[in-house]
């Protein structure tokens, strides 16, 4: 065919080349943009070839529950950027923890999870899996003693995100991973707000690693989506018969959104990240704010590790606004928010838009004050994802309820 050439080796290119030209697949049209596969079967040659694909005795495709060409295209493209030898995707973020928890465990495991997690993530633990047998203790992530003192003989998997949401609270990846593997544990690590452009946790050592491709791998809020990515043998044996049979399939509709979403991944990251830095050190000198977090600034704890494991500081900001009693730092918070007139109020982040979020209210208001408090989620905690808006016009927005 005249529009093939040498088989490049993706692992080999850059990450703003992969996340462009890797899992790519022309069809005989030869066409450009990747084709969208919106079939829900697949169709044999023979008897004996259908035979054959659901005997597994040869490759191909059955189903789309099973595999779908556009699905495909987007796991082998996040996998080259994982640096992992597989990927799974599945229909949303929530999917594939809940995928990936139901191959690798049983009834009668037990989780090791730090406590800075998304809230959801925290209920699934909490709510859900503890009904089919599966306990969960909660830790200080960025302590290792922590995580070493749980260990109990039925633990199964450590879950961590890292940078934590939304008080960028930094985890040491290869500390962990080497605990891990010491004691036989699955070691699973959600890499949502990096994203591979920033950050690679495989190359600290970690097993296996989540996404919310609905965040930052979209980039646009268009589409919900997720993926689990790990060792192929792992993937294949333990959770690939879940989402076959339990079937948190990702539609192709939304794969091949999600796969071009990818192809400018790394700029986004970059841009939002440079953006943020910006943002963080305006705020940390502006006499109304009395704290930020943000892993790129010096006055970060961790800030060393973060630079150790990630690119940059990432695209989220969280900061707090001075005031006197809780009441009134809400009530201050609030007054910044409800003055954005640019910023969207919003709990989703990763768009190319930028969010502004009362963490206190919404993702952590239906804590009990005193859990709110261990998180460290005070009133006047301002969340803010950075998109790719002129910084200046967004610090004019921010300003308007600053003062
Ligand atoms: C949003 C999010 C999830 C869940 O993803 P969905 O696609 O909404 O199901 C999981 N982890 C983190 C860190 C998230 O931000």
């Amino acid at each position: 065919m005249s529009n093939k050439k040498p088989k490049a080796n993706p692992a080999e290119w850059a990450t703003a080349t992969q996340a462009i030209r890797a899992g790519s697949h022309r069809t005989e049209f030869g066409e450009h943009s990747e084709a969208m596969f919106l079939t829900s079967s697949f169709v044999f040659d023979s008897a004996a070839q259908a035979a054959a694909r659901f005997a597994g005795t040869e490759e191909g495709n059955v189903y789309a529950r099973f595999t779908n060409p556009s699905v495909q295209m987007f796991e082998q493209r996040l996998s080259v950027l994982e640096d992992t030898e597989y990927c799974l995707a599945t229909s949303s973020g929530m999917a594939a923890i809940t995928t990936a928890c139901m191959g690798l465990l049983n009834a009668g495991d037990h989780i090791i999870a730090s406590k800075a997690l998304f809230g959801a993530t925290v209920q699934l633990f909490v709510n859900i899996l503890s009904r089919f047998g599966i306990e969960t203790t909660f830790v200080d992530g960025t302590s290792m003693d922590a995580w070493e003192k749980a260990i109990k003989p039925n633990t199964k998997l450590f879950y961590s995100e890292t940078p934590s949401n939304p008080l960028t609270e930094i985890l040491d990846m290869r500390a962990l991973s080497d605990l891990a593997k010491k004691h036989g544990i699955y070691n699973v690590v959600d890499n949502c707000f990096c994203t591979p452009a920033l950050q690679k946790p495989v190359e600290f050592g970690t097993e296996i690693i989540i996404h919310s491709a609905t965040k930052y791998l979209d980039g646009q809020g268009r589409v919900l989506g997720g993926a689990i990515c790990g060792p192929k043998d792992l993937l294949k044996d333990k959770i690939l018969p879940v989402l076959r049979t339990a079937g948190p399939t990702l539609s192709a509709f939304n794969a091949w959104v999600l796969f071009k979403g990818l192809e400018t991944l790394n700029i986004r990251m970059l841009a939002q990240s440079a953006a943020a830095l910006e943002i963080a050190t305006w705020l940390e000198a502006h006499p109304a704010v009395s704290k930020v977090y943000y892993p790129g600034l010096k006055s970060h704890p961790q800030h060393e590790l973060a630079m150790k494991q990630q690119k940059t500081g990432g695209a989220i900001v969280s900061f707090e606004v001075k005031a006197g009693s809780e009441d009134e730092a809400r009530a201050k918070a609030w007054q910044v928010i409800d003055s954005s007139q640019l910023m969207s109020i919003t709990a989703n982040l990763g768009d190319t838009r930028t969010t502004i979020t009362h963490p206190g209210t919404t993702t952590h208001g239906r804590l009990s004050p005193e859990a709110r408090e261990a998180a460290g989620i005070k009133q006047g905690l301002i969340r803010l994802a950075i998109g790719l808006e002129d910084v200046g016009d967004l610090k004019k927005d921010l300003v308007r309820g600053l003062g």
